[in-house]
């Protein structure tokens, strides 16, 4: 979008997204779904109802407590209904199109859906995991793009959008746990990075990749549900975060539903510079952000708010913002997650000097806020906030070409076409 189109008041390219119903992408494979999406999938081949509880939790098992790439490896389910599976269905994954790995041990993978129709060669996303000693963090995408526009955001640029379903979205852990490893009985690959403190090398979650997360509000609590069930993938719901630009009818829903930890991308504390480089504050400006932050449940000091705050030189890292923001945070379990910006090419911002950052963020952590500077973590990939943007934008030319044919491309929009 240019400067003028974000000048004249854009808030967002194109209106929410209508949600590609449940099953999975491209119809075969049983990764990623929820139970009764399995069940459905059982019922369909012909699995006598009475037996229909059982054999979705053996799946179950199999496909997200044990990893299972193949039918051949269910060995507790009989060896016909394992043949008729095979017949009907697959345990394929997403294809991994590239793996990149930073050299502090952060890798980003460029994940291709399946296909959803004859022209459309599969969307492409990003998923990026980041090890530490202790935890191993898995950053997930929630759409291809992202419909809103904020004017620091990589992301924001792309302009083929469309949400990812459920199962796309829990692909995206099972695609990372192959790859490092993190099964029962697999080994992660040589001189790989990963937690060494005995715990699961994705122990945490944040939906902080490409999209807004509560743009696809029933997709992310479905996929939440499948990721934290204790039969299978196991991940604590308290180590599992989303973090909106602020949609804020979303947001009870989310801590209701799926009872999670949230995180809000502030980045600016009066509402005429968060107009511009977060443009949804013009529906839900910072007053309405913060009284649904005050409500939203489950709050304690235990269990915080994470305030993100990317830090643009000369734009809204002043003395004045850092005391306006422990100011305006006041009353909130909050965390203050300062982010230096990061680059990416065509930006028009500079990250803040690192004395200003330092000096931001001591008059947050004077107010009593723990206020880490997030240090960038695999920058030399392009695997850091805000620079995701896939090459899925090359499918713009072809949804086109599908809309003049006539063809639905399901869920796939070409948004915009005069730049
Ligand atoms: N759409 C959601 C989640 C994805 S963005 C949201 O906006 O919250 C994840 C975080 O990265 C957000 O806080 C976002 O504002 C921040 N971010 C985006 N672009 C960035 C950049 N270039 N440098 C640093 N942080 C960025
Ligand atoms: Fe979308 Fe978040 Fe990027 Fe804004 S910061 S454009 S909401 S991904």
């Amino acid at each position: 979008m240019s400067d003028a189109a974000r000048a004249a008041g854009f808030v967002e390219k194109t209106a929410e997204l209508t949600v590609a119903a449940g099953a999975a992408p491209g119809g075969a494979s049983l990764v990623g779904l929820t139970r009764d999406q399995l069940k459905d999938s059982l019922s369909a081949i012909g699995v006598p109802e009475r037996e229909l509880k059982m054999r979705v939790a053996q799946l179950w098992h199999w496909i997200y407590f044990r990893g299972a790439k193949d039918f051949a490896e269910m060995t507790n389910v009989g060896k016909e209904l394992r043949a008729k599976l095979a017949a009907a269905y697959t345990l394929a994954r997403p294809q991994v199109v590239s793996e990149q790995v930073s050299k502090d041990g952060t890798r980003k993978w460029l994940i291709r859906m399946a296909s959803t129709g004859p022209l459309d060669k599969g969307a492409e996303i990003e998923c990026v995991y980041i090890p530490e000693v202790d935890r191993g963090t898995l950053c997930v995408s929630s759409q291809v793009g992202c419909t809103l526009t904020c004017s620091f955001c990589h992301t924001g640029t792309q302009r083929l959008v469309r949400n990812l379903t459920s199962a796309e979205i829990v692909a995206q852990l099972i695609v990372a746990r192959d790859a490092i490893g993190d099964w029962p009985g697999a080994t992660p690959p040589e001189g790989a990075f990963v937690p060494t403190d005995g715990g699961r090398f994705v122990s945490n979650i944040v939906f902080m990749g490409m999209g807004e997360p509560l743009y696809n509000t029933d997709n992310v609590i479905a996929a939440i549900d499948v990721m934290s069930d204790g039969e299978g993938l196991t991940l604590s719901r308290r180590r599992i975060t989303v973090s909106t630009s602020g949609v804020v009818p979303q947001m009870e829903r989310l801590g209701a539903e799926a009872n999670t930890m949230l995180a809000i991308s502030l980045h600016a504390v009066r509402d005429e510079l968060r107009d511009e480089l977060v443009p949804i504050n013009r529906k839900y400006d910072i007053k309405q952000l913060l009284d649904a932050c005050r409500a939203y449940p489950g709050l304690s000091n235990a269990r915080r708010i994470t305030f993100e705050y990317v830090m643009l030189k000369g734009v809204n890292d002043s003395d004045a913002d850092a005391r306006e923001l422990v100011r305006l945070l006041k009353g909130i379990p909050a965390k203050i997650n300062l982010i230096p910006f990061n680059p990416w090419p065509g930006s028009k911002y500079e990250c803040s000097d690192w004395e200003r950052i330092e000096r931001f963020s001591e008059i947050v952590f004077r107010a009593g806020y723990a206020s880490p500077v997030r240090t960038p973590r695999g920058r030399d990939i392009l695997a850091a906030c805000g620079q995701l943007k896939s090459e899925t934008e090359k499918l713009r030319a072809r949804a086109r070409m599908m809309a003049e044919q006539g063809i639905g491309a399901e869920g796939v929009y070409a948004l915009g076409d005069s730049e």
